[in-house]
């Protein structure tokens, strides 16, 4: 038997402006983040100040669901959580349970439709969902629903696991179990029903998700800054594999996948994505980071004047380069944070004539200097580019790059949107050939082994350090192989 689902109008608003990070630089985008809260009678105001604190992780779209236990209250828009949710807003959003997300786009996707949480009818009440990365089989699952009579409202895949739950005769925890058993990819995902919260992780535990508590309630959020910052306790990090089921009996722990698989968080939230001041694993984002520079400079030291990091995420990798060395850390460039969102964006022209937005060289710190330049990792290469011959513009005699991580050689399945390989300076070029392209006098990247000893400390039963290093090393930890139909980038 199949159960349709239906979608009604979901969101207000057509504010949209185009999101920074778009004007040619080459960084990787964050993903998404999540924002789950069950019995608090505040539940719309938690998920306001938790999503604000997952701001980074997307900034073209915020939503949020909160249900009264009877009906649905839900609200989505493109912008800032700040932009979206206004004060007369959060009055309607009455309720105390609720799922929020924040959300990036992919290039060519950025439609309100998509923009979550997905909110449906179905035979048993109200569903929504919210999801942070990707479903690598999306394309076969959607061509095998759509084939049987189901009618996608979006071109999101979060869609996918809605329309799983939906046509399975069994109940929800069971459907939802079936539909996490037959999905692959990376992702943490929060359902919510008018009196239920389903909160699931894949089996390598690729994105993060983490529970806290604040008085009764509990709180789920895709980093811990978010419990910090409404005052929660952190609890745990929700296992790879598990199921969370909270209903009026409290708090259930349970699991779809019982398998064995190799834990496998994804290492880019440790080396740029994640806030400094959040904790994944039990470390901390702010010393890994730190280690990883100081683990740069025994690898490979360069005699210079100053160390500067690429603000903001190589700031406390520099910290760690130039404590480990001695060379001073200085402050060589500034990033101005309110370029953020607006709707002019310098022409090419301008730009060549030097017109900068996000990123200036502070000429009296680098003048004269031997600077070593630490980055958390060079994408395309011509941000690099730009920010070697930025320094020397500023007067830097000398321009020694160092990153934070190993090559990145490889698209991304689990939902952080890189180019294809074709697009990847490192796909393409020997180091030293990188080393020439960006205009350094020097380029070292971090080894494997020296990233996963920055991460992991001395755990070293698991020789990857529980991480998925696959856009360096192409190991990939779930099968790829869907007929051609796989899908990489982000689907949140
Ligand atoms: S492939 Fe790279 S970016 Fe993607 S989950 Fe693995 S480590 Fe993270």
């Amino acid at each position: 038997m199949s159960h349709e689902l239906t979608t009604g109008p979901l969101w207000t608003g057509d504010y949209y402006n185009e999101g920074s990070g778009k004007e040619g630089l080459d960084k990787l985008k964050e993903e998404c983040g999540v924002f789950g809260v069950f019995r608090h009678p505040d539940a719309a105001s938690l998920s306001y100040y938790g999503l604000h604190a997952l701001q980074h992780r997307g900034e073209e779209s915020a939503g949020m669901c909160v249900s009264d236990g009877s009906q649905f209250n839900y609200h989505r828009g493109m912008g800032l959580v700040k932009e979206v949710f206004t004060k007369d807003l959060m009055q309607t959003l009455t309720g105390d349970i609720s799922i929020g997300h924040v959300r990036y786009s992919t290039s060519g996707d950025s439609k309100l439709t998509n923009a979550q949480p997905l909110v449906f009818k179905y035979r048993d009440g109200d569903l929504a969902v919210a999801t942070n990365g990707n479903i690598v089989n999306a394309p076969t699952i959607r061509r095998e629903l759509e084939q049987s009579g189901s009618i996608f409202q979006t071109t999101s895949d979060t869609e996918v696991i809605a329309h799983l739950i939906a046509r399975s005769s069994k109940g929800l925890v069971e459907a939802a179990k079936e539909a996490f058993q037959r999905i692959v990819g990376g992702y943490a995902f929060l359902i919510m029903t008018n009196d239920k919260l389903l909160v699931a992780s894949d089996p390598h535990g690729l994105r993060p998700l983490t529970m806290g508590k604040l008085g009764d309630a509990y709180l789920f959020a895709s980093e811990t800054c978010a419990l910090e910052t409404i005052g929660a306790e952190l609890i745990r990090d929700i296992e790879p594999g598990e199921l969370l089921v909270l209903d009026a009996d409290g708090l259930h722990e349970d699991r779809f996948d019982h398998h064995k698989h190799r834990k496998a968080l994804c290492a880019m939230e440790y080396i740029y994505f994640a806030r400094p001041d959040s904790d994944m694993n039990g470390t901390n984002q702010h010393a890994a980071r730190k280690r990883m520079g100081s683990r740069m400079a025994i690898e490979s030291f360069v005699d210079a004047d100053l160390v500067t990091g690429v603000p903001d995420s190589s700031i406390s990798a520099a910290i760690g380069y130039a404590e480990q060395t001695g060379i001073p850390y200085e402050m060589g460039m500034i990033k101005n944070k309110y370029t953020g969102r607006t709707f002019i964006q310098p022409s090419q022209e301008l730009r060549e004539q030097g017109v900068k937005m996000k990123l200036s060289a502070v000429r009296r710190v680098v003048e004269g200097k031997r600077v070593v330049m630490i980055d958390d990792s060079i994408v395309r290469g011509t941000t690099s580019r730009r920010i070697v011959n930025m320094l020397r513009d500023a007067g830097a005699t000398e321009v020694h790059v160092r990153i934070t991580s190993p090559p990145f050689k490889n698209p991304c399945f689990y939902g952080i949107d890189t180019p294809d390989s074709r697009e990847l300076i490192a796909s393409q070029l020997s180091v030293e050939e990188i080393c020439r392209e960006i205009n350094a006098d020097s380029l070292e990247f971090l080894s494997p082994d020296g990233l996963i000893a920055s991460i992991q400390g001395d755990n070293q039963d698991d020789p990857k350090g529980g991480l998925c290093l696959a856009c360096f090393d192409h190991d990939y930890p779930t099968r790829l192989d869907f007929g051609g139909e796989e899908k990489f980038g982000c689907s949140c």
